[in-house]
């Protein structure tokens, strides 16, 4: 063959091997990128898979750490009026440690980002890592991935790798952009949902709960009592004269007092316990496990305090008294009475209770037999 044909197959063959090598690059980058987005989409999935808000920080604050490999990752959300921490127990919220921080608009994280609306991958100065991530677990690197929902940025999510090359280009850039939208979306949106839910639940002026729900409460309560045979006691609170409270002292003082009646009988309960208020002067409890004699000394113990305690309402002294009636139900004596019936007595007898307590002069407590008015087992 001659020299120049020689030359240009060599020449052919080199550029067939330099466009095999960038076809077997681009392969190789799409199946990398292929896996990529696949981990990103079960992450979303997650996501919104979530039923409550707890769950969907469990899947932000712990999953995401084992899912992407990460040596930390913090959230931080823009709460400033509060929200989320009202919707979630204290209990549950310390779970999360310093991983899950409340911020407002003005803080770190709104001058992080500026203007920017896309995530920040880079590597971290000393300072950086201290700041961030409280000079956490040995984090080299970290994407801030700001949350955006509809438009404006609530808050960042910020991931920390040990390795100090991982968050440096911004190649998946745009999975993270997804995510962040994701999970600012699924936050405002179940916190939204959570809030009409415990505004439907609570009175509004008083702030405990409502008829509807401690309707639901003690039917949960009468089903869980018939389980383990626990005892479940029920009281009924009606304030004395307290016509005679909007009559002397106007309507809001009414409504004071009313504030100050529920947050002072919840003062004396446990968490376990429900309160509600049921109508206009008259509030209902639920003490699940408490017999008789325990639940007469609650009732003693909140018509004592309310006595003793005075609203203090635009230079008015208020003074207000209860009647309270109690009464307790017993599973094993009534192993055959369906759970409605069960309901309406134990609540009918706690009421009359309340009358009785009336008739006696006002200011005490009176106890209804629970047994007294079921005679014989009801099929
Ligand atoms: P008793 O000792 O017999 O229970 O007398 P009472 O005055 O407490 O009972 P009565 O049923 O005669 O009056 C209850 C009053 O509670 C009448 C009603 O106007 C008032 N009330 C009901 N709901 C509210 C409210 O939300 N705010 C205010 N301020 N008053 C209310
Ligand atoms: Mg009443
Ligand atoms: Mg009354």
């Amino acid at each position: 063959m001659p020299a120049g044909a020689l030359k240009n197959v060599q020449n052919q063959d080199e550029k067939y091997q330099q466009l095999k090598h960038k076809f077997n690059t681009l392969v190789q980058e799409a199946n990398k990128g292929e896996s990529i987005l696949q981990r990103y989409q079960s992450f979303e999935l997650s996501l919104l898979s979530a039923e409550n808000i707890a769950e969907l920080l469990e899947v932000l604050v712990f999953k995401s750490y084992l899912h992407f490999n990460l040596s930390d990752c913090r959230l931080i959300w823009f709460d400033s009026d509060q929200t989320l921490r009202q919707l979630i127990p204290e209990s549950e919220l310390k779970q999360f440690g310093s991983r899950l921080a409340f911020s407002n608009m003005g803080s770190d994280v709104a001058l992080l980002f500026g203007k920017r609306r896309t995530p920040i991958l880079r590597p971290l100065t000393a300072s950086e890592k201290q700041h961030w991530f409280a000079g956490g677990t040995h984090v080299e690197s970290a994407a801030f991935i700001p949350l955006i929902c509809k438009n404006k940025l609530v808050g960042s999510f910020n991931l920390g790798s040990r390795d100090k090359t991982r968050f440096t280009e911004d190649k998946m850039a745009h999975f993270m952009a997804h995510m962040g939208l994701i999970a600012a979306t699924c936050l405002q949106n179940m916190a939204a949902q959570e809030q009409i839910r415990l505004m439907s639940m609570l009175d509004n002026l008083t702030k405990v709960k409502n008829r509807r729900s401690f309707d639901l409460d003690i039917k949960a309560e009468v089903a869980r009592a018939q389980r383990n045979q626990k005892p479940l006691s029920c009281l009924f609170i009606d304030a004395d004269f307290f016509k005679k409270i909007n009559d002397g002292y106007g309507h809001q003082a009414g409504d004071e007092t009313l504030r100050c009646l529920a947050q002072w009988a919840q003062s004396q309960l446990r968490e376990s316990d429900h309160i509600a208020r049921y109508g206009g002067e008259e509030f209902a409890v639920l003490l699940p496990c408490c017999p008789e004699a325990l639940a007469f000394e609650i009732a003693e113990r909140i018509r004592r305090f309310v006595e003793s305690q005075t609203i203090h309402y635009e230079g008015s002294a208020i003074k207000i008294t209860l009647s309270i009636g109690v009464s307790t139900f017993h599973a094993e004596a009534h192993p055959a009475l369906p759970r409605e019936k069960v309901v309406t007595t134990l609540l009918g007898q706690a009421d009359a209770g309340v009358y009785d307590a009336k008739e006696a002069g006002r200011n005490q407590v009176c106890f209804r037999s629970f047994s007294g008015v079921i005679t014989a087992p009801v099929a």
